[in-house]
């Protein structure tokens, strides 16, 4: 027997810290460290202490006895990658503990409250002589954690759980319902903490550039995601759902997610944290076929393995692709191969050429097309189809009423910050805001997450992220770089009630929680969503319904 870790892996590493024989791969230093999808567990070292299983944020570690049907395949997937790496190096990582030098107490703001915020604010609030104080523009925290992952992965979702922990530390205080330039400015923050740190995301759908993108019909992805998952600034969009064939754009993960809410019974759904207008629109869906169409061939998906195993191993869904669409030449293998193992690019060509191979039978569909580029999306008051032209020039009008483009996110400007309009991102260096006009380093701004680096990467990928720039800043005040605040705590405190009385405290955002999860329980799902900020806001003020 031995534990294998599943697709829900964040890869966050929380698990390597806590394995006593140093079995699960890759670690932060590791060769491919930085382009794994996820971490693998030794089955020939791995002694079921069950540690890792317990410390895992997501529920992601599984004995292999007990793997679900779709968690199957997943025992391979861990002996092969040791199989192609035997397991090395067995002593266990050093843990890196930092303090802040002798310079009295340092006050962090930090901006957003996705996986990079929160991976910073624990790093920072674990440290003596810190205190945080944490901003986020919703009433309620955790960013693509409550509006991004899919709710078919409910359990990826409760890392929040883990992360609500941080909330209740003394030393970290919030403010929800509070964005930086509409209820505070930058120079507010600025001038009542030593350092700020910049988490934002990336919120925005990327631009295709192609005529017809904007008719009624054509969205972004994440229009649609946070629809479904009834962020409150998408909760009012209406999606064509009566077409039968609907057409994703791009074939990363994102796009996967959104093919399984297409297809999958929307019952499903009523045991998840999909918001009710969601389900009760997919209900009475008349979708029936998804194409994910992606640009390159299938040695170049943008997808993880973990989340194609997934979908191929959907027992409500077939999974399909055009046998001529599918060859991959060497130089496609040789160039994959620089970013993947032998065996997990043999995994994905073994599905998709499995896929290529089926006969269509009556069930709902996912059809995997490759080597098509959207040039043009038709229709004249709304979306009529969308024409693709492959390498050799010719062309196929696929006929659709709904295109969904899932070509990545692009982050947003902060007012009072520099911005890099062509990647989405704010020049930094190692975490260090620079500007780029200058060249010089803007004293205590600091950015992490996909404002830094740009949309890539799992949820894990933050937390190596955050220690980086968290580390830039702690050498920065320890070098007494960081310019003093001017304001007191108790200031600060002040200016929050008298500028901005809407904001949520942490308390406030607990009550929301309880009310969520009280509804959720009453339901067998996990939570019901408020879909607006009113309902939300009207949450914070109600009475507690538990005690703390
Ligand atoms: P992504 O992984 O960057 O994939 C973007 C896709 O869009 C690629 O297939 C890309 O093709 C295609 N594309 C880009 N520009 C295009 C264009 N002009 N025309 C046609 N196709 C174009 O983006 P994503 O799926 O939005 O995911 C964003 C991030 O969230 C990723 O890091 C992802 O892993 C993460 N995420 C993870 C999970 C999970 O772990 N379960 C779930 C959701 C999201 P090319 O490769 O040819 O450029």
């Amino acid at each position: 027997m031995s534990l294998v870790i599943t697709r829900s892996c964040c890869a966050d590493t929380t698990c390597i810290a806590v394995c006593p024989v140093q079995c699960i791969r890759p670690r932060p230093g590791d060769d491919d460290w930085g382009t794994t999808e996820q971490l693998y567990i030794d089955p020939t070292t791995c002694i079921e202490c069950g540690a890792c299983a317990q410390a895992c944020p997501v529920d992601a570690i599984v004995l292999d006895t007990e793997l679900d049907r779709e968690s199957e395949p997943f025992a391979t997937i861990n002996a092969e990658y040791f199989a192609a790496r035997p397991l090395g190096d067995v002593s266990p990582l050093p843990i890196q503990r930092r303090r802040p030098a002798e310079r009295g107490p340092l006050r962090v703001a930090i901006v957003g409250t996705g996986p990079s915020a929160m991976y910073a604010a624990e790093e920072l609030s674990e440290l003596r002589g810190v205190e945080v104080s944490i901003f986020e523009r919703l009433p309620v925290p955790f960013g693509l954690i409550r509006s991004g992952v899919a709710p078919d992965h409910d359990r990826t979702k409760r890392i929040g759980d883990v992360f609500a922990r941080i909330f209740d530390r003394r030393n970290v205080s919030c403010w929800f319902n509070t964005e930086i330039g509409r209820d505070l400015s930058m120079d507010e923050i600025r001038s009542h903490h030593d350092a700020v740190i910049v988490a934002t995301g990336a919120p925005d759908d990327r631009a295709l550039g192609v005529p017809g993108e904007a008719l009624p019909g054509s969205h972004g992805a994440r229009e649609f995601v946070a629809w479904y998952n009834g962020h409150p600034d998408y909760a009012d969009r209406d999606f064509d759902l009566q077409t039968r064939r609907a057409v994703i754009i791009g074939n990363g993960n994102v796009a996967l997610d959104i093919a399984r809410a297409l297809t999958r019974p929307s019952e499903l759904y009523e045991r998840t944290s999909m918001a009710d207008h969601a389900i009760r629109a997919l209900e009475r869906s008349a979708v029936e076929e998804v194409h994910v169409v992606a640009r390159r061939g299938p040695a170049f998906a943008a997808h993880s393995t973990a989340e194609l195993t997934e979908l191929a191993h959907l027992s409500d869904v077939e999974l399909l692709a055009e046998s001529h669409e599918i060859a991959t030449t060497a130089h496609d293998e040789a160039d994959a191969l620089l970013r993947r193992s032998e065996a997990d690019l043999q995994r994905r060509l073994a599905i998709v050429a499995d896929a290529a191979s089926k006969t269509p039978s009556s069930a709902k569909k996912v059809v995997l097309r490759y080597r098509l580029t959207p040039t043009r999306i038709t229709g004249t008051d709304r979306v009529d189809g969308i024409v693709l032209t492959r390498p050799d020039g010719t062309v196929e009008t696929i006929e659709t009423s709904l295109v969904l483009r899932a070509i990545g996110f692009h982050g947003r400007a902060t007012p009072g910050l520099p911005f890099d309009a062509a990647t989405g991102t704010i020049p930094s260096d190692s975490g260090r805001v620079v500007d780029p006009e200058t060249g010089e380093r803007i004293p205590g701004v600091y950015c992490t997450g996909w404002i830094k680096r740009g949309p890539s990467g799992v949820i894990g990928t933050n937390r190596i992220d955050s220690a980086e720039t968290v580390a830039a800043l702690l050498a920065d005040h320890a070098a007494g770089m960081l310019p003093a605040p001017t304001r007191s705590p108790a200031e600060f405190a002040r200016l929050v009630e008298r500028e901005h009385a809407e904001a949520v405290t942490g308390r406030g955002w607990r009550r929301i929680d309880e009310r969520e999860t009280d509804a959720g329980a009453a339901q067998g799902r996990p939570r019901v969503p408020f879909v607006s900020v009113e309902q939300l806001l009207a949450a914070s003020r109600a009475a507690a319904t538990r005690s703390r």
